[in-house]
């Protein structure tokens, strides 16, 4: 069915979206993966073409165009170069941290930190995730204690993408840490702050260009000046930049699991067994069928999402629909792919093997799926 979500001019943002992950994306992927994370200048080069910073304001050198449909554009070319879920880091970016200082800087704050975020001379990230806290982020225990006009950070925190690029983290900190989720405040923390440190690149099963790692908080001091919207409202303000990045990795992961299921297509078609191609097997041809129809019918769904979102409607539940269900499926549909490759769907030099290997964490980052059926559930008065 033909998408009808998408104007003229999303479409030619696509090429050029298209061309830029054919030059600065592709060609470097496996490099990148040796050394363990991507190279700052592939955040320059999408600065410059004005990747990163489509919703922040033009006074800040972004494109003042709210619309998640662009953000959806660059997933979904990545996802037909087959190095979507390579862990680059761009989504946490332009997705997931931008939103946060669009939303809570004050005009000062905007000022300081937003043109470089846009240029991509600033790379973000965002720690929420400790050792002993991941799904119960109320249950923190990094604290920020204020002393005059500074904050003083203490604690650590772990998983964080961009960890070992980033020069501005957005911290989840406990300001009143006898108040649970009402004691929570963000700050943002310059990597050169003294007291900050960073371990090694975290060794991950997949997403090795991804430079996912722990944070140390060591009496760390901010100015007063770095706490990101109100103190003690930390906890309403990540519930609510939920929704966009729970869509984030819905569109992803249909994207991801639409390029699983064509490249399975090309592949079981050119692939002979018995005198046949391994697709025109009954079995395998209703494999096929069912990525096919699955694909296309979870595509309808996110694409709602999409204009949901942009229309200021998508709700914290509807979000947690889309988040589980396209993550799950994109497992299965990977999954299938891999079966249907054979031998070959097991060599890392298939994109299928590493689509399997790097899209597993979808169900569990962002919310895991747990976590979202516990949000439809309690939705439901239960
Ligand atoms: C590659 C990668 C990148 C990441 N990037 C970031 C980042 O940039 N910033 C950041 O802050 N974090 C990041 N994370 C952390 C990620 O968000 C957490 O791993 C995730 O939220 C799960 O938390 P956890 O690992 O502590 O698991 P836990 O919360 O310990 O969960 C363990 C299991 O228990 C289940 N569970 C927990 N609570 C419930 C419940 N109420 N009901 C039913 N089941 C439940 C979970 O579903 C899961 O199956 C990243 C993680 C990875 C692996």
């Amino acid at each position: 069915m033909e998408r009808q979500l998408f104007e003229a001019e999303h479409q030619e943002y696509r090429e050029s979206v298209r061309r830029f992950v054919a030059k600065h994306v592709v060609p470097h992927r496996e490099r990148w993966e040796r050394q363990g994370a991507v190279d700052r200048d592939l955040f320059l080069a999408a600065g410059e073409l004005g990747l990163l910073g489509v919703a922040a304001p033009e006074e800040y050198g972004g494109g003042g165009i709210e619309d998640f449909r662009y953000n959806a554009i660059l997933a979904e070319e990545l996802a037909a170069a087959d190095v979507l879920t390579a862990g680059l880091g761009l989504s946490l970016q332009a997705d997931i941290a931008l939103p946060y200082l669009l939303h809570n800087c004050t005009p000062e704050q905007a000022k300081r930190w937003l043109p470089g975020v846009v240029t991509g001379e600033t790379i973000l990230a965002l720690a929420m995730t400790e050792p002993g806290a991941g799904s119960d982020v109320a249950g923190i225990a990094t604290t920020a204690i204020r002393t005059g006009d500074e904050y003083v950070i203490t604690g650590s925190k772990t998983f964080i993408t961009n960890g070992l690029n980033a020069d501005l983290v957005v911290v989840a900190v406990k300001t009143d840490p006898a108040a649970g989720r009402r004691g929570i405040s963000l700050l943002v923390v310059e990597a050169d702050r003294p007291g900050f440190s960073r371990g090694a690149k975290l060794v991950k099963v997949g997403q090795h260009a991804a430079d996912t790692a722990e944070l140390f908080f060591d009496g760390v001091r901010v100015p007063a000046g770095n706490l990101l919207g109100a103190e003690n409202r930390g906890f309403y303000v990540m519930m609510s930049h939920l929704v966009q990045e729970r869509l984030a990795v819905t569109v992803q992961a249909a994207a991801q699991a639409r390029r699983a299921y064509e490249l399975t297509l090309a592949y079981a078609t050119e692939r002979r067994a018995f005198g046949q191609p391994v697709g025109s097997f009954q079995h395998n041809r209703f494999v096929l069928a069912e990525m096919k129809t699955e694909t296309e019918i979870a595509q309808a769904y996110v694409d709602r999402m999409i204009l949901a979102f942009v229309a200021g409607e998508l709700t914290a539940t509807e979000a947690a629909q889309g988040k589980w269900w396209t993550t799950e499926l994109c497992q299965r549909i990977v999954d299938r792919g891999v079966q249907l490759h054979g031998g070959y769907g097991y060599m890392a030099e298939y994109p299928i093997a590493r689509a399997w290997i790097d899209s597993r964490i979808q169900t569990i980052y962002a919310g895991t799926t747990e976590v979202m059926k516990d949000i439809i559930g309690r939705s439901l008065g239960l």
